[in-house]
């Protein structure tokens, strides 16, 4: 039996009567057992890590990230979507070998580990997934990620597959992968976005997805171009043609969502699917704004994610989390999404996405120890009022003391556990020469 402690702090516990508690937050063998008032180790196998001053709170989740796309950062600045694809982050993707993915990968997960993000949904590239695989299983955190499927005939040499290929590839890292490291890690089918992929790949995704129980992750209706050529091959609005691929259900997570119609927003809310709000890429691509509050409305669930480092450029879920609850005022006024409901968006949010609300996304005894503490008596966090308003609207990734996932912690102080931060540094660094000599 193994215990692990986050002692003394205000617990944001996320629970359905966002209860806010002080104490300790306690998790036995991976599960959490005791949220709240103060906890004594059952045996001599525990671990404490001290939380004064620090907020206690559900790891974030990140439902839309590309931990591929790291080594190209600051690469793909100010530019427009399909441009942004088409001139710089396909052909990088087509470049990237077994060694740069991995370097990528891990890059990716330590910064998300440090800045608080306890899981993510990760959508991958077309070739060399088990790469991204294993820099979740090492890093330590929790992960679903799919293999991105390209089968179009126009799709960029380097990255094209058959229908057959990418299915089989697909249900290969299922098999490898999908419920590894104790269920930290998971499988999902990630079309790229529909016109990336032939009808006969997403209609059998559809099938596939279903019959094995895993999630669908695709992007959908981010900007007005890609929505004109949907409109052109379909003949419907974006939503309703996954609608009609069979694409569309609770196991499925749409990344944007950024132009949609009261009916598409209808459509989604009735099919029980997600969107993943991504705030800073849809502003940096100059995408547009998803009309969040009107989402909640129609009773979607929506997450958050940063997308990939080339269009926003840091996978910063605090931040994230800061836009998101800033960015809608400006239409829909000071109410929309106030600092409770932005905090539930970036945990229990992101956890429903992942298919595991039931598993993660809030500090309940039962759940899987995600866990992050964040100090808040920082000189741009004091004083506070409220853990919600300091979370929200004052805090910075860098805050983040201590993480832990499943139990077990991988960060400490400030220091990541699991990987070797500077060895990250060095092989990130030498693989993005390489690709951009
Ligand atoms: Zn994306």
């Amino acid at each position: 039996m193994s215990e692990l402690i986050f002692r003394n702090g205000t617990i944001l516990t996320i629970d359905a009567e966002h209860h806010v508690l002080a104490g300790d937050v306690a998790a036995v063998d991976g599960a959490i057992t005791h949220v709240g008032g103060s906890y004594t180790p059952q045996t001599s196998d525990y671990q404490i890590v001290d939380c004064t001053g620090c907020v206690i709170m559900p790891g974030l989740v990140q439902a839309h990230v590309h931990t591929c796309q790291t080594l190209a950062r600051g690469r793909a600045d100010d530019m427009e979507l399909l441009d942004w694809l088409r001139k710089v982050i396909w052909p990088y993707e087509g470049r990237l070998d077994e060694e740069a993915l991995s370097a990528a990968a891990e890059l990716a997960y330590a910064e998300l580990l440090l800045g608080g993000t306890t899981a993510v949904l990760d959508m991958g590239t077309v070739h060399h997934t088990d790469a991204v695989f294993r820099a979740a299983e090492k890093s330590g955190v929790r992960a679903t990620i799919g293999k991105c499927m390209m089968d179009a005939p126009d799709t960029h040499a380097a990255l094209a597959e058959s229908t057959q290929s990418s299915l089989d590839a697909a249900a290969k890292l299922i098999t490898r992968w999908n419920g590894a490291a104790n269920d930290r890690l998971r499988y999902a089918y990630a079309p790229r976005f529909v016109l990336s992929c032939t009808d006969e790949l997403l209609r059998e995704v559809g099938v596939q997805a279903k019959s094995k129980g895993v999630r669908i992750h695709t992007h959908a209706s981010e900007n007005h171009g890609e929505i004109a050529l949907v409109r052109q091959r379909y003949g419907v609005d974006n939503i309703v043609a996954l609608d009609q691929l069979g694409l569309l259900g609770e196991h499925s997570c749409i990344a944007h969502g950024v132009h949609l119609s009261a009916d598409e927003r209808r459509l989604l809310a009735e099919r029980g699917a997600h969107v993943c709000h991504c705030p800073s890429s849809n502003l940096k691509l100059a995408s547009g704004i998803c009309s969040v509050p009107d989402l909640i409305a129609a009773g979607v669930s929506v997450a958050l994610g940063a997308d990939g480092a080339p269009c926003n450029n840091n996978l910063d879920g605090f931040l994230e989390l800061r836009l998101a609850a800033l960015l809608h005022k400006h239409k829909h006024g000071p109410l929309a999404l106030p600092a409770p409901e932005a905090v539930r968006i970036a945990t229990l949010g992101g956890a429903r996405a992942l298919g595991q609300a039931d598993r993660i996304g809030s500090l309940e005894v039962g759940k899987r120890g995600d866990v992050i503490a964040v100090d808040v008596q920082t000189l741009h966090a004091i004083p506070t009022a409220s853990p919600w308003s300091a979370i929200v609207y004052a805090a910075q990734s860098c805050d983040v003391r201590h993480v832990a996932v499943d139990g077990a912690l991988v960060v400490r102080d400030r220091h990541l556990l699991t990987l070797d931060v500077e060895q990250v540094r060095t092989r990130a660094l030498a693989a993005a020469h390489k690709l951009f000599p």
